[in-house]
């Protein structure tokens, strides 16, 4: 017997349309490429993503036509989110920070039809533009005025675009499991590959993401967007954001630390989103212009993900910001939410330093999201905090197959994905990433965790940053390596540095040699590149260490 409740398709429309209704004058506030910060509401978002949708029926985009955009945190970039997806159309953000073959590659296998770009862009897009062979328009997302002169046939200006069609448009109805976006992953190994997003996923993934236990967005929120719109979505945020009436606060093309500390203070900011990185930048701009953060400021809480939030990072924006850090995790292939960090009554009475402690774990899953650790036979590992394994994960806004059966099979016969994370899981479901599989050293049948080994080090005065691999070793199948850059006016030896790790780290897990370097590989989303360091470092010998 079926329930007798009304069977209402789960569509990308149905957020800006309430937000329409229910928040029409709750602002989103956008710095711009052009220069100057823009306002506007979701009422304006509301009208203006029809008049898009009706843009892209007169342009020819068919439903499921995949439509490409190399643009920043904008309006702009808000209208397409909502109007290509509402009407149809798959919106295909493109990381403008790969490398311009692999922008191509991505452009040509998801047969983008029309690219929108911001004018930051233009020169990416006119060297690209003749590449791209599926692309028929490029339209630069600006008014008249500010059209860039390029080399290339089929350029169209947004605004005209726009201003071409009313409002009046009806959004289609059509199956909640229709593709609404498409985000590649950066491909740390081989091409990268497509993760196709469908509306349904994409709604239950925003209604999670506003629930306390998640990132609790909401309607009182004034939540600045650092993680790009080109990032698996900002972290769903401009969907959840319509979902809840939050005001969002988008920088645009302005990540250095001076312009994000502006908007945090300008647009009273209580919740901001990043990737460890551009805190860096914050902080150093606080350093330098010597302000004050809980005077200028009223940030409450500060979410950090992409990768593992340093606690001396957590720290500071506790003691300087009066700011809490959610410790977030997740990846494309997971719309990205799989897990955030949120506290239980029983952390009440914690000291600081318990709290920031467990801070640094990645959290728990929230409703929609399984989680489990396995060893390399898939047989399941205890929750018990110390176990670690194999990261797998079910739910219904995590991917089943790569776009165009890229990489094949890619669930188990249970529905899960190898994260290709490991990771612990305590007793009260926090997990924390221990490595990534690929990275893990496997030492004498045990598996030495490099990020553990990485913290430890950073840990040190004298280093800015660290990397720990493993080298083959013949008794032990591999031993690390850590692979040091120094602190600007710092000179620690290898001696140091394996003394302050000695009392840091089990005997075993000590590296059995350092090595400095000037800079460390990393990918086009901050990540170490640990497949060049393998590269660079085959022929590294080890000293006999026994
Ligand atoms: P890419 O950088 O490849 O585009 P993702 O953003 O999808 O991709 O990266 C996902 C990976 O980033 C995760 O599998 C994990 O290794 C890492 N990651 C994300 N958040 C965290 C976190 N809070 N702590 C540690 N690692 C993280």
């Amino acid at each position: 017997m079926f329930g007798q409740m009304q069977d209402r398709p789960l569509l990308i429309s149905s957020l800006i349309e309430h937000a329409n209704q229910s928040h029409p004058h709750a602002e989103i506030v956008s710095r711009t490429v052009e220069g100057p910060v823009h306002r506007c509401t979701y009422g304006d978002l509301s009208r203006r993503s029809k008049q898009v949708a009706k843009a892209m029926l007169a342009l020819g985009v068919e439903p499921g036509d995949r439509i490409g955009t190399l643009a920043w945190n904008g309006y702009r970039h808000m209208e397409l989110y909502f109007g290509v997806s509402g009407m149809g159309a798959v919106l295909h953000t493109i990381n403008p920070r790969l490398f311009p073959d692999q922008i191509e590659y991505i452009a040509n296998h998801a047969e983008d039809r029309v690219l929108f770009f911001d004018l930051t862009f233009a020169p990416l897009v006119e060297k690209l533009g003749p590449l791209m062979t599926t692309v028929k328009a490029f339209v630069a997302m600006t008014d008249r005025a500010h059209m860039p002169a390029l080399k290339l046939p089929n350029v169209l200006c947004y605004e005209e675009l726009v201003a071409a069609q009313d409002s009046d448009y009806a959004w289609p109805t059509f199956d909640e499991r229709t593709a609404s976006s498409l985000c590649y992953t950066s491909g740390t190994t081989g091409h990268p590959k497509g993760v196709l997003y469908s509306h349904r996923s994409t709604v239950l993934h925003s209604w999670s993401a506003c629930t306390t236990d998640s990132l609790g967005l909401s309607s009182a929120e004034s939540a600045l967007l650092v993680v790009p719109m080109f990032h698996v979505n900002a972290w769903g945020m401009p969907y959840a954001g319509a979902l809840c009436g939050a005001k969002l606060v988008l920088p645009g093309p302005g990540l250095d630390g001076r312009s994000v500390y502006e908007l945090m203070r300008d647009e009273k900011v209580t919740l901001a989103l990043g990737v460890p990185t551009v805190w860096l930048m914050l902080f150093n701009h606080v350093d330098a212009a010597k302000l004050d953060p809980k005077k200028d400021l009223c940030l409450q809480r500060a979410v950090i993900g992409g990768s593992a939030a340093p606690r001396a990072m957590s720290e500071r924006f506790e003691k300087e910001f009066g700011a809490f850090v959610v410790h977030a995790w997740g990846m494309t292939e997971m719309s990205p939410l799989g897990s955030v960090c949120n506290l239980l009554p029983k952390h009440r009475d914690f000291t600081l330093e318990q709290r920031l402690d467990l801070q640094c774990k990645q959290g728990r899953a929230p409703y929609g999201v399984e989680l489990r650790i396995a060893d390399d036979e898939g047989r399941s590992l205890p929750h018990d905090g110390v176990a670690f394994g194999h990261l797998l994960v079910r739910g219904p806004w995590i991917t089943d197959g790569y776009f165009k059966g890229e990489g094949g099979q890619i669930v188990d016969g249970d529905g899960f994905f190898d994260t290709g994370d490991v990771a612990t899981i305590d007793a009260d479901g926090y997990m924390q990433i221990t490595d990534r599989s690929k990275d893990v050293i496997k030492s004498g049948g045990e598996w030495i965790s490099s990020i553990d080994l990485e913290n430890a080090a950073m840990g040190h005065p004298g280093v800015a940053e660290a990397a720990v691999i493993g080298i083959a070793h013949e008794k032990w199948q591999e031993r690390p390596l850590l692979i040091v850059v120094k602190k600007a006016g710092q000179d620690p030896t290898r001696e140091e540095i394996l003394a302050f790790l000695a009392t840091r780290v089990a005997k075993w897990w000590l590296p059995d040699d350092v090595a400095f370097v000037a800079e460390l590989p990393h990918t086009a989303t901050g990540k170490l590149l640990k497949v060049k360091l393998r590269e660079a470092f085959r022929e590294h010998r080890l000293p006999d260490v026994g």
